[in-house]
């Protein structure tokens, strides 16, 4: 059995034409796990023939709007999935993983603007569930902690370091065919390299700091992970191969950017395997 790492979305805030919103989705174990939901999630889903309704658990990393915004849609389409397909039953529930504070309030009131369209799908479709969310709440720790598992899979979370935006965490996924971490926002630091350690995949935010200093982004360099940092953690770490993602700014808005981010990379030491990541982009491990 082998088990394969799925950038669902590389982009930030700024829309793109070819980047959806933040979110990676790990098959392992037989499970479809997706981490974070930004903007278009689901029709990426679709690209590697994964429905709303197959997702086993998603994972919310912080209350950022670029990793949330495809999440009211993973819920009402699984939802009107299944409805339309005769299932029903507990499944309908989306389960949904995340660390307690700002989330809790923003997952409580999720679907309260689509109230009126669930009444009157629901009276329509002759249903007494509307769409739903499973919700499991967990106090974000700054060690390495198991918040979740299911059969042969278990996942970890640690605070990250992406102040004033708190708590925000990233999370290890842990099965028998390997382990993948995936940092969320974060600036380079210790507790990355500890949901790092020993990855077969490490799923990395990015920023390439020399293409940033100067610019009007200079102002949000100090919550994100300088590139030539993500190269010294992942030597360290001892991870096998690295994506890049949430990449600031994209490599496609500067002159040589693959290139680039793959020397800032490079020059912190690591040796590995690199994607500096577009949407679709896959790694197979175990
Ligand atoms: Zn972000
Ligand atoms: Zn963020």
């Amino acid at each position: 059995m082998s088990s394969v790492v799925t950038l669902t979305g590389t982009s930030t805030p700024t829309p793109l034409p070819n980047r959806a919103g933040g979110g990676v989705l790990v098959q392992t174990g037989g499970l479809n796990l997706q981490i974070d939901a930004g903007r278009a999630t689901a029709m990426r889903l679709a690209a590697v023939d994964v429905r709303p309704a197959d997702l086993d658990g998603v994972f919310l990393t912080h209350h950022h709007s670029d990793h949330l915004q495809g999440l009211d849609d993973l819920v009402f389409s699984r939802w009107i999935d299944m409805s339309l397909r005769g299932e029903a039953g507990a499944k309908i529930r989306l389960p949904v993983i995340a660390p307690d504070g700002p989330l809790a309030d923003f997952l409580e009131h999720l679907l309260d603007p689509w109230r009126e369209d669930i009444k009157v799908r629901k009276a329509d479709m002759g249903r007494e569930d509307g769409p739903e969310m499973n919700l499991t709440l967990f106090e974000a720790s700054r060690a390495l902690e198991p918040v979740w598992e299911l059969g042969d899979v278990r996942v970890l979370a640690t605070r990250v370091q992406h102040d004033p935006v708190i708590p925000s965490v990233g999370y290890r996924i842990e099965s028998p065919d390997g382990v993948v971490a995936i940092t969320g926002d974060t600036t380079v630091c210790d507790e990355v390299g500890l949901l790092a350690e020993g990855a077969d995949v490490l799923v990395h935010e990015a920023m390439l700091s020399e293409a940033v200093i100067g610019t009007p982004r200079e102002s949000i360099m100090h919550y994100h992970s300088d590139s030539v940092g993500i190269g010294e953690t992942a030597k360290s770490a001892g991870v096998k191969s690295l994506m890049l993602t949430h990449m600031i700014p994209a490599p496609d808005a500067i002159e040589n950017g693959v290139a680039r981010y793959e020397a800032a990379v490079r020059s912190g030491g690591f040796t590995g395997s690199l994607v500096v990541g577009e949407d679709l982009d896959r790694v197979e491990y175990g």
